[in-house]
């Protein structure tokens, strides 16, 4: 399915669905697409999205909710290759630090006690970095 064009202007993740900014995708099907958080808090820190662009899990059609929590579990075992903990964060309205509006689950791995999320800045992600976790996060041969 193609994304929706937002309403009055740009976004985005509808650019990387539709492959018009650059992306380190992980995962795509009909609905739903992958790719690595640009400013990761952790090694392996990805977004779930659905294609179709809703700013809110609520505009969301409840038909899509089932392949877009399907997409969510497959990414979570794939991160279970790099640590069975981590974090799934869903932020709404710019009060909940929602900077990006176009739906999309976090999913970020934890490894050790250290609490990743008081870093700022965050570091941007390397074109190398992303490389080697997007290896470890390929679909299973
Ligand atoms: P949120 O605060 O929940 O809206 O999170 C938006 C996330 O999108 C942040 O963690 C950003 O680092 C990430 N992000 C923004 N632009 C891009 C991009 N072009 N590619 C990948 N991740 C991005
Ligand atoms: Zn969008």
């Amino acid at each position: 399915m193609a994304a929706s064009v937002p309403e009055g202007g740009v976004c985005i993740f509808c650019d990387i669905v539709a492959r018009r900014a650059p992306g380190h995708i992980l995962y795509e099907d009909d609905t739903s697409l992958a790719f690595l958080d640009i400013f990761p808090f952790t090694r392996g820190h990805l977004l779930v999205i659905p294609k179709r662009h809703v700013d809110r899990i609520t505009d969301l059609p409840e038909t899509e909710y089932a392949p877009f929590l399907h997409a969510l579990a497959v990414l979570c075992r794939r991160v279970d290759r790099l640590s069975t903990h981590y974090n799934v964060a869903l932020n709404q309205g710019a009060l909940a630090g929602q900077i990006v509006f176009h739906l999309h689950f976090h999913v970020i791995p934890r490894y050790g006690n250290a609490n990743p999320f008081g870093v700022s800045p965050r570091e941007r992600l390397s074109d190398e970095a992303a490389r080697s976790i997007v290896a470890d996060l390929a679909e299973a041969p």
